[in-house]
């Protein structure tokens, strides 16, 4: 479960509308967050709002639902504006106003991002939306070629905000709102609040009612997310305890995050050609590839993805779990935001950071900054691995036979032919048969 305190609220306390409140049930959602439950009702009442809290805490159904509950289906000009800093956010964003909006066919929602054709959008454009969904150079873009008419927007949203900050959108973001001529709402979130955030509050919002979670508490993260580090002292070691960890560790899904587009290249054949279904996945790819790395991924096709920290922000595929930091984050907003990934909706996630013993000034800094202990995990040892394989392996045969199966016949004539044609004894031939099995990655 997600982290939800509010046990006595459920989602009718905000008098939403009947049919959006059908949806919102149909999904499964029972209690709002903590975030939903402080941001909505004012969002409701027209205030300006700067949300901060932890990743995965439920941001994005905090604007979704007071924006479709108070817009106004019968004005034909676009009336909600959402910024984003990346293509998948986008994307990810515009699926959820679609699924929320369900309740009503008339609802148009369309989302605008660098990679996708020009022709897509602008027919999209002509369809009249009432909510878009951008990232700040493309919509710049058709703002700049008068394509656009952003001027009445009236409910203005900037998400994931430090990242947008990082990503020098800053001025991007400020010439786009100066497009609006209208009143309107602006709400800023965010996972962490720097101090640019801070500077910015004054420039793009009226008084926001700020609504800041857990920062100044113990932990900023999720409780869910088990963090470790591993001492790895020189590169080539790194890969193989990489492999090592990716051997042992219970996962679904795993994020490994790397510093450069080409050594996700790079790794993810190194990582595939040892049988695993892996991925790389960073900025240089079209969309079109993106989108279905990440389909493979949220459909168990893939299990592990190579990234940079495109993949870092916002994503949010219930099933990683577990992230491995093989190359250091930047800063501390980059490693919250990658081991954000885990943990998501409050299912429970692991992450380990590869670290050299010089870098361990860094470990440090994290740990007073996200105020816990990230403890030491240490690589599994060469007996650790084969008591595992001969666990698996054993487990793997022993699960697989079954009395009355009909191939068995078969193989049993094989098994008499071995015999008399050779002068192997029965655990010659076993010995033989696991040779086989274990050169074929069966233990993958
Ligand atoms: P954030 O933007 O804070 O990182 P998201 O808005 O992406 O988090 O939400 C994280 C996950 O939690 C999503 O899968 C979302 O569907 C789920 N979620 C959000 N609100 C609720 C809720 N009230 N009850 C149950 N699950 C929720
Ligand atoms: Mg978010």
């Amino acid at each position: 479960m997600i982290s939800i305190n509010n046990k006595d609220y459920n989602f009718s306390c905000f008098k939403f509308k009947k049919k959006l409140l059908d949806i919102i049930y149909k999904l499964g959602y029972k209690q709002p967050t903590d975030i939903q439950l402080k941001c909505i009702p004012y969002f409701l009442k027209g205030y300006d709002i700067l949300g901060i809290a932890k990743t995965g805490s439920g941001k994005t159904a905090s604007f979704i639902l007071p924006i479709l509950n108070n817009i106004n289906i019968n004005f034909f000009n676009i009336q909600v504006l959402i910024l984003v800093p990346t293509r998948e956010l986008n994307i990810q964003i515009t699926d959820s106003f679609k699924f929320f909006a369900k309740y009503d066919r008339r609802i148009k929602v369309l989302s605008l991002y660098g990679g996708q054709k020009y022709n897509i959008q602008i027919l999209g454009l002509k369809n009249k939306p009432h909510i878009i969904v951008a990232t700040p150079g493309r919509l710049l873009d058709y703002l700049k070629k008068n394509i656009i008419n952003i001027s009445l927007v009236k409910f203005l949203v900037i998400d994931e905000a430090d990242e947008m900050l990082r990503m020098g959108f800053i001025k991007d973001v400020e010439s786009i709102i100066s497009n609006i001529n209208s009143k309107h709402q602006t709400a800023l979130f965010s996972a962490t609040m720097p101090l640019a955030i801070k500077k910015i509050i004054g420039r793009f919002m009226n008084k926001p009612k700020e609504i800041i979670l857990n920062l100044s508490k113990n932990n900023i993260l999720p409780e869910n997310i088990e963090q470790y580090y591993c001492l790895v002292n020189s590169w080539k070691n790194k890969l193989n305890i990489l492999m090592k960890f990716l051997e042992v560790e219970e996962y679904t899904s795993v994020i490994i995050f790397v510093s450069t587009k080409l050594y996700t290249v790079k790794l993810s054949h190194f990582i595939e050609q040892k049988g695993y279904s892996c991925s790389a996945f960073n900025g240089d790819m079209n969309q079109k590839l993106r989108e279905k790395i990440l389909y493979d991924l949220k459909n168990s096709k893939i299990s592990i993805l190579v990234a940079t920290d495109v993949a870092s922000r916002g994503l949010d595929i219930k099933n990683i779990s577990l992230v491995i930091n093989y190359d250091l984050p930047i800063d501390i907003e980059s490693y919250i935001h990658r081991i954000g990934r885990t943990g998501r909706a409050g299912k429970s996630g692991k992450t380990i950071l590869f670290l050299s013993v010089r870098n361990k000034k860094f470990l440090f800094y994290i740990e007073r900054h996200i105020k816990s202990r990230i403890k030491r995990i240490s690589v599994p040892d060469d007996n650790f691995l084969i008591n595992y394989r001969i666990n698996k392996l054993s487990n793997l045969i022993k699960n697989n036979f079954y009395k009355n199966d009909k191939k068995y016949f078969f193989y049993k004539r094989i098994l008499s032919s071995i015999i008399e044609s050779s002068k192997l004894n029965n655990q010659e031939i076993n010995i033989a048969l696991l040779d086989l099995i274990y050169k074929k990655k069966y233990l993958i």
